[in-house]
């Protein structure tokens, strides 16, 4: 069956390959048929080798080359010993970034199982989403709420979770500021969660005015496209200077543009995977009291809470669906940077 997987040469782009078979289902997994896949950054990271090689860490399952993909929906086809007791055949279900976990350490008895040091990745220690059928461990495969459409439901699965968290590990509370560093994927669900679940208001800086415009049209209020204008004076003057600022630009001149335009006591939240340092201004950091966070996209919980809010039309994820054999020209467009919300792999026209 057809499937991308990273090249050994770790290019950033992945290999379309039609001969690919999933491993055989353990104790507990369930087979899904695969139906849509959205295209996330981090796919792109892993497929450039920035976390180090995908094919060389973790299970190799039988297969050589890992498959990218964490913005997966798909469809239960078979149930492995144990899996009814989770799932049944037919049931629509999600496939994260956050794989599985022990199930028992301090972090995943405790609500942060994402940071369980056993933790297994889609797409980059464990094979994820982007082939036409993939395994599912049934216990942390979250189900994808009936009313929500499946294309839509992809970008939930990474960016809308992803965001959600981010804004609840920021503290956002009703009337206070936001601001959203890359309008991206991830970018412009963070404003939508901010915007109509979070009651906040919204400044949203990027370098491409559709996305600044679809910002607008979600409910971002203070808008500054950053090839043309001082981002910081500008925040800081329309705003007042924001409480949190979410980070979501695959770029560390952001990281401190965003300390920047905080208010005393404000929180930077850390959520794009650029590679280098942060550079954090010692003073301000101390004389304004400055949290630094990071997030990392989100437990089923949260998964589960961030579905709801889109299968009641409170966030609206910004998607366009795409052929199976264009996915380098698709990476080659979120390089660029010129994808306004997802573009969103079809398996089900294969
Ligand atoms: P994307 O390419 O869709 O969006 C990035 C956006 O940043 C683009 O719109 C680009 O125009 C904008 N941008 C670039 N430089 C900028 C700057 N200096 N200031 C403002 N905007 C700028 O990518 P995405 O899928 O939204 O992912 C973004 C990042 O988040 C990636 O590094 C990805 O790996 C990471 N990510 C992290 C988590 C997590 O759990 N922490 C989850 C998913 C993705
Ligand atoms: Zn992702
Ligand atoms: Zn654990």
């Amino acid at each position: 069956m057809k499937a991308a997987v990273v090249r050994n040469v770790n290019d950033g782009y992945v290999d379309l390959v039609d001969d690919w078979q999933p491993r055989a289902l353990s104790f507990g997994d369930a087979l899904v048929d695969i139906e849509y896949v959205g295209l996330c950054h981090t796919d792109l990271h892993c497929a450039n080798g920035d976390f180090g090689d995908p094919n060389k860490i973790g299970e190799r399952n039988g297969n050589f080359r890992r498959v990218i993909g964490h913005e997966g929906v798909g469809r239960v086809a078979k149930l492995g010993e144990g899996a009814d007791a989770y799932l049944e055949v037919g049931d629509r279900v999600s496939i994260a970034w956050f794989y599985d976990a022990c199930g028992v350490c301090d972090y995943c008895v405790s609500g942060n199982e994402t940071f369980c040091r056993k933790v297994r990745n889609s797409g980059y220690t464990i094979d994820g989403a982007m082939s036409q059928q993939a395994v599912v461990n049934a216990k942390y495969a979250v189900k994808v709420p009936e009313g929500l459409d499946p294309v839509e439901a992809t970008s939930i699965t990474c960016a809308g979770v992803t965001m959600y968290k981010a804004l609840k590990v920021g503290e956002t509370k009703p009337g206070e500021w936001v601001s959203v560093h890359g309008a991206g994927g991830l970018g412009n669900l963070a404003v939508q969660y901010a915007h109509s679940v979070f009651g906040a208001h919204v400044a949203v800086i990027d370098g491409n005015d559709d996305k600044l415009a679809a910002a607008k049209a979600n409910g971002a209020e203070v808008l500054v496209n950053r090839k043309k204008e001082d981002v910081v004076a500008k925040v800081n003057e329309l705003t007042g200077g924001v409480h949190n600022a979410q980070v979501t630009a695959v770029n560390d001149a952001a990281f401190s543009q965003a300390v920047n335009v905080l208010r005393p006591m404000g929180k930077l939240v850390a959520v794009a995977l650029p590679q280098g340092d942060m550079a954090l201004n010692i003073a301000k950091t101390v004389l304004d009291g400055i949290e630094v966070r990071g997030s990392l996209v989100g437990t089923r919980a949260d998964l589960k809470e961030a579905f709801q809010f889109g299968a009641e039309g409170k966030v609206k994820p910004i998607v366009e669906t795409v052929a199976f054999q264009d996915m380098n020209d698709i990476i080659d467009e979120m390089k660029a940077g010129s994808i306004t919300g997802r573009k969103v792999i079809d398996f089900t026209t294969l």
